[in-house]
């Protein structure tokens, strides 16, 4: 099948898998009906004036009416709000949207598009791990698609092509063990914001980058392949392998290993999603395996990093858990970048806001609403214990 899907929207354009995003979409030719930010007044019009959108909307109404301002010389429109951006996505006649909004507010725009039946190129992780019950019932509704863009879901999502009905043993995540692998929970206490923003293999936002580090990324994968694909949270096991070289595989009930390998690039995982099934010309350069000296692999240390158990805990238990420890893992990182917390206080805060709350079993969307608000006041209230 030739590649026809050529007109994409890029959500959360300004952040890191957004300008990657951009990137992408001049890489293969794709024309940007639509991109859709947060407050970021420059970048956008600089995105704007390059990609020609039909469409361009901010969150912030304010940050809008100047962006709509310095773009009154070109054919874009410009509109502001949250209410605004959900109709825009809904009315925007783009076939791929790519999710790179960060944080619980890409739900919303991921059911806008579904519901709008597009394919979602979902980068957008909170969504999968909080709600992804709600997301998928509004997916097979309108007959829309969501495709990873994670690179380890991207990997596990090729290495399922052409395996449809055989049947999986274990899925191996891997991870890069972050910076501060190998250190023990003494040494963690008095590493610094700075320290913990340089992550070895990756290039990503500051909030994912903590979560790199403290392995509390590796446990919100863990819950996004369970959602994703539909395996018990004991079928997967994460391996650390600090080469990100291989970006995960599936092992099949016969014990072979099917495994996705590649430069860590996320334009790469970008590119597959939007161009799927089909593969284009890259922009990351290709792997010399001859000249890679090593591949390791090695158990993640549990007792240290535990937000990594924490997370197979809230998946095991599910309901509410899974949004109130990303809701408190949010304020708890944020208070760590401002230096009003340490890093291993990270660990403190999100395990006690997790083992305070009460599970609902089955919730609804708004019960999930009302823990994220919930739990985001316990972690403030835990940060200020700490700090008196
Ligand atoms: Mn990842």
């Amino acid at each position: 099948m030739e590649f026809q899907s050529k007109r994409i929207a890029i959500l959360g354009s300004t952040g890191s898998v957004g300008k990657q995003s951009v990137e992408v979409a001049q890489n293969i030719g794709a024309t940007v009906d639509l991109l859709t930010a947060g407050s970021n007044v420059d970048l956008l019009e600089e995105q704007a004036r390059l990609l020609n959108p039909k469409t361009c909307v901010l969150s912030d109404e304010k940050s809008a009416r100047e962006l709509k301002n310095r773009l009154s010389d070109t054919n874009v429109r410009v509109l502001g709000g949250d209410k605004a951006m959900l109709e825009a996505i809904a009315s925007s006649n783009a076939e791929v949207a790519v999710n790179a909004v960060s944080g619980f507010a890409g739900l919303y725009p991921a059911i806008a598009c579904a519901q709008s039946g597009k394919r979602i190129a979902m980068s957008n992780k909170e969504a999968i791990v909080i709600a992804y019950k709600f997301l998928k019932a509004e997916i097979e509704k309108h007959n829309a698609e969501m495709i990873p863009v994670d690179s380890e879901h991207s990997a596990i999502f090729q290495c399922l092509q052409g395996s449809a009905d055989n049947k999986i043993k274990k899925i191996i995540l891997t991870s890069s063990g972050g910076p501060f692998r190998g250190k023990s929970r003494g040494e963690l206490s008095s590493i610094t914001a700075k320290e913990a923003l340089s992550h070895p293999t990756w290039k990503m936002g500051p909030k994912i980058t903590v979560d790199s580090a403290s392995l509390m990324n590796k446990g919100f994968e863990v819950i996004e392949a369970v959602r994703l694909f539909g395996v018990a949270p004991e079928q997967i096991e994460v391996v650390v392998h600090p080469q990100s070289i291989m970006h995960s595989a599936i092992e099949y009930i016969d014990n072979s290993i099917i495994a996705q390998m590649g430069a860590p690039d996320m334009r790469t995982c970008i590119q597959y999603a939007i161009t799927y099934p089909e593969r284009k010309e890259p922009l990351a350069s290709s792997l010399d395996l001859a000249k890679l000296s090593k591949l390791t692999f090695e158990e993640p240390d549990m007792n240290t990093f535990t937000l990594l158990p924490l997370a197979y805990h809230t998946i095991k238990e599910d309901g509410i858990l899974p949004a109130v420890l990303n809701a408190a893992d949010e304020i708890a990182v944020d208070a760590f970048l401002k230096g009003r917390i340490g890093f291993t206080d990270i660990f403190e805060v999100v395990s006690n806001v997790v083992y305070g709350f009460e599970n609902i079993k089955d919730p609804s969307l708004d019960d999930i609403d009302l823990a994220d608000k919930e739990a985001r006041i316990k972690a403030g209230e835990c940060i200020n214990s700490f700090l008196n």
